[in-house]
């Protein structure tokens, strides 16, 4: 194992040559592909014919070999044996979410569903579907509901994600063995699309593995946009069952006066409708190609990453104004820590406070980031349990704001004088100690040295009073106070 942080300047200037004016952080979002992978799928692309796959003619014959070469080598990337794993390609990690619950939709006498806090978007509306449903909220909740007997009834399916995508905090991946051996009819499926980014997935114990694990390749190798959806084979049952089929999925179907048709045998022949992304697979191959090539193993990129996300952590949680009161508010798991890969991964969630303690907007710091080149992301981040936790939102609350007009996705920054959103930068293979330090850099000049004390005698005491009411902090109460008994510094 050797690790490229020593290479990661020239790194940069080889492969990302796109972002050396900008300081990219939301590898969360997507991460960056490398030119040499986009010269490569090019170069393959104009030199090769690759026809439909599945027919008789020589390019459609390489179409199939290479699509079956990289379904290989994906499984050979997570050390999953071809022998208890097969792979489903689909568009992106929701649609593999999606196809597992089209299975279970189709279960006689539906299924029961639980979901963790952390979920993402894609994993809550599992439960639309689901006869009743949980959220459980602390892990310890999932923990003694795996010890405890079965108290649901028929098949159940336990979905989490491995990694939060809005904090980096990650979840046991213990818990699909130890519910396979203590629950029964349970099956298990694993958001893994941020982990992916940086974690190192090994499914060498395949018993102690999820039944399902569902992932997007562009946030691993920044290109393709395509997906995956792993399957114990052992548990595939569950979705070979379901009832629709399309494009290849069939051996033979009757349509004129019968129904009568029989699936594909393969459990990726039998779940993957229509033609294959297949020109996106064969840049796939590429991509791992490439990634190989660069940073030899997840292993090294999880090392990399974890010791930037520790140095932006750390500086970021302990910034303060000269006043002594700390610049940010950190919204990490108090149990997780960026020294533990098992706890946590290199995403960092965050809110901004004045020097008097009031939120700022998580679209003002935004847009000052953009202002300085920087891209970071803010918002609800498609993770609605993780921010209400983190912001202390009840559904009172959250209904309240939507009543008053706030929309996922809207500049709506603070409503009741609470934040709707968080802002997060999260980082990839190729980020480097710069790219911290540039965002460092940007919020000490930006908030934590940007409260100089103003001078307030040049102006009358009751314009001082109204420029200061307008901010209806506490502190600047405070502050009333004291210049009305001739204080003449105030800091703002
Ligand atoms: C990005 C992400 C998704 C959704 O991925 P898509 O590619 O948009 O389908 C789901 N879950 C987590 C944890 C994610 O980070």
């Amino acid at each position: 194992m050797h690790s490229y942080s020593s290479r990661i300047q020239e790194i940069r200037r080889k492969e990302y040559g796109y972002i050396k004016d900008v300081t990219y952080l939301d590898h969360a979002g997507c991460t960056l592909y490398p030119s040499t992978l986009m010269h490569r799928f090019a170069q393959d692309l104009t030199s090769n014919l690759f026809g439909n796959p599945h027919s008789a003619s020589p390019s459609s014959m390489l179409s199939s070999e290479r699509v079956e070469n990289v379904r290989a080598r994906v499984l050979k990337f997570f050390n999953a044996s071809p022998e208890h794993f097969d792979l489903v390609f689909v568009a992106n990690a929701t649609a593999g979410i999606k196809l597992v619950m089209d299975g279970f939709r189709d279960v006689d006498g539906g299924y029961w569903y639980g979901y963790h806090r952390d979920s993402h978007t894609s994993l809550v509306g599992v439960r639309e579907h689901a006869k009743a449903s949980r959220c459980f909220i602390q892990d310890s909740e999932v923990e003694q509901w795996i010890s405890s007997p079965d108290t649901e009834d028929g098949i159940k399916l336990i979905a989490y994600p491995a990694q939060s995508n809005m904090n980096g905090r990650r979840s046991p991946l213990e818990w699909c063995g130890q519910i396979r051996r203590n629950k029964s009819k349970t099956y298990t499926l694993l958001d893994a699309a941020a982990f992916l980014t940086t974690g190192n997935l090994d499914l060498s114990a395949h018993d102690e593995a999820p039944d399902f694990i569902s992932m997007s390749f562009y946030k691993i190798f920044g290109f393709p946009d395509l997906g995956g959806l792993i399957v114990r084979k052992s548990s595939a049952d569950i979705l070979t069952k379901r009832k629709y089929f399309g494009g290849g999925t069939v051996e033979m179907v009757i349509s004129v006066d019968s129904n009568w048709h029989v699936k594909r045998k393969e459990i990726h022949e039998s779940l993957e409708d229509g033609t294959l992304p297949f020109h996106n697979i064969v840049a796939l191959g590429h991509a791992m190609d490439v990634y190989q090539e660069l940073y030899a193993s997840p292993k090294n990129v999880s090392a990399h990453t974890a010791a930037l996300a520790k140095s932006a952590y750390n500086r970021l949680s302990t910034m303060k104004y000269s006043n002594g009161s700390l610049v940010c508010e950190m919204h990490k798991d108090p149990l997780a820590t960026y020294e533990d890969a098992t706890t946590q991964g290199p995403t960092i969630a965050f809110s901004v406070h004045g020097p008097d303690g009031a939120y700022i907007g998580k679209s003002k710091v935004e847009e000052a980031a953009i202002k300085q080149k920087i891209h970071i992301r803010s918002g609800g981040v498609c993770n609605p349990g993780g921010i209400a936790t983190v912001l202390g939102l009840s559904s009172q609350e959250l209904q309240k704001n939507y009543a008053a007009g706030m929309r996922c996705g809207d500049n709506n920054d603070l409503m009741a004088g609470k934040p709707t959103g968080i802002l997060r930068l999260s980082l990839g293979a190729m980020s480097s100690m710069a790219d911290v330090d540039k965002f460092i850099n940007f919020m000490e000049e930006t908030y934590a040295k940007n409260d100089k004390p103003m001078d307030f005698s040049a102006i009358g005491m009751n314009e001082k009073i109204r420029s200061i009411k307008k901010q209806k902090s506490l502190r600047f109460r405070t502050m009333i106070r004291n210049i009305t008994r001739g204080h003449q510094q105030v800091t703002v």
